[in-house]
């Protein structure tokens, strides 16, 4: 594969924040980015060189995008598989449809990482709402329905507990194919940033330690409180889903963390994967001597990665809705750096921008 050099093109698909602070990194290094996205107000059109608005779906606008760029990526796993196998006939894509495909359904996944020998919740296949009673014997309560698809920030899944009416619960994420599964007791949220080259190198941030409020990712700290042997545990597993998927990029693993007093140190099961850049790694950008973003850039260009060395102790907080609202304080906070996407109105669980403390 051909090197990119500075001054070339690198196409994106999705405009949000990821996309935007993908297209900033790529900046700095001297490159443009050309992002791809279906809504107008897209917070990363602002920042690139170019900008198509246009359906996934739309193959004229898809065809034109791959002839203006050196290589394609995404910010965002729910872009429709068909639409990345199609540019993947005009223009390198990274990572590949695989990684992109597995990360999609819930089922596929899981069973992706059953196959490496990872660990994960236990799971079953509901595909309605006979298969859910069925898989409620199997794995018990209380017990965790989600949707295969489309699901992100809590949303298609559902609680199961005792006494609970299993039509009514399947009709609630939509009456479709779904996964259950068995509720880890963890004892805190882990996730490994990493990244692989297209030469095979790997290298992890070190663990980020994630606390979600409403599903949403609220704040993440590095390091983790982990055991060094668990964090080499989760690193590892990172490296294992990499290699397995001959992957290119950045990658985020999400886990859970259970302090077992029996084996001496904690278990780790994984819960999902992302094929992309991640919120847990905002951090990296005034935290890490390489951005999870710049990394992501050196690796879809056939660059070298960065060191992944910290600059400190990181706490890294969302602000979600109205607490974007905060900004002029945090402009006045000693250590802060702020981070504002761009986006229209503060609704609601919206991710509206980030702040970074380096200790
Ligand atoms: P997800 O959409 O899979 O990322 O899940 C969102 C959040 O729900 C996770 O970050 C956990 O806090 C919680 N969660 C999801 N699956 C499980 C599980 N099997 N056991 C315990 N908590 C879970």
């Amino acid at each position: 594969m051909k090197k990119l050099r500075p001054g070339d093109t690198i196409g994106i698909l999705g405009g949000g924040q990821l996309g935007r602070m993908l297209a900033i990194a790529a900046a700095q290094l001297g490159l443009k980015t050309h992002i791809f996205a279906p809504e107008n107000d897209s917070p990363a059109f602002e920042v690139a060189a170019f900008h198509t608005c246009a359906a996934y779906t739309d193959q004229r606008a898809l065809s034109a995008f791959a002839r203006g760029v050196a290589v394609i990526t995404y910010e965002f796993e729910n872009v429709p598989a068909e639409t990345a196998a199609f540019l993947a006939a005009l223009c390198p894509v990274y990572p590949d449809v695989k990684a992109l495909k597995t990360s999609q359904d819930r089922l596929a996944e899981k069973t992706f990482l059953r196959g490496l020998g990872i660990a994960t919740a236990p799971f079953a296949d509901v595909e309605d709402a006979d298969a859910l009673a069925r898989a409620i014997a199997q794995i018990g309560r209380p017990a965790i329905l989600k949707s295969r698809r489309f699901g992100y920030d809590g949303k298609g899944q559902a609680m199961i507990r005792e006494g609970a009416d299993l039509s009514a619960v399947f009709r609630s994420i939509g009456g479709q194919p779904a996964i259950l599964e068995g509720v880890v007791p963890f004892t805190r949220e882990i996730s490994i940033i990493a990244a692989r080259g297209k030469d095979g190198a790997f290298k992890a941030f070190d663990a980020c330690e994630n606390t979600h409020e409403h599903h949403i990712l609220a704040r993440t700290i590095v390091p983790a409180k982990l055991s060094a042997q668990a964090g080499d545990k989760a690193v590892g597993i990172a490296r294992l889903i990499a290699s397995a998927l001959d992957y290119v990029g950045v990658i985020a693993v999400e886990m859970f963390a259970t302090d077992n007093p029996r084996a001496g140190i904690e278990d780790i099961a994984v819960n999902e994967f992302a094929p992309r850049v991640h919120n847990s790694g905002h951090w990296t950008i005034e935290g890490a001597a390489t951005s999870q973003f710049a990394q992501h850039i050196r690796a879809v260009c056939g660059w070298p990665l960065g060191s992944v060395k910290r600059y400190g102790a990181i706490e890294m907080r969302n602000l979600i809705g109205a607490e974007a609202g905060t900004w002029v304080s945090v402009l006045g906070q000693e250590g802060a750096s702020l981070h504002i996407y761009g986006k229209g109105e503060a609704r609601a669980g919206r991710k509206m921008g980030h702040v970074t403390r380096v200790g």
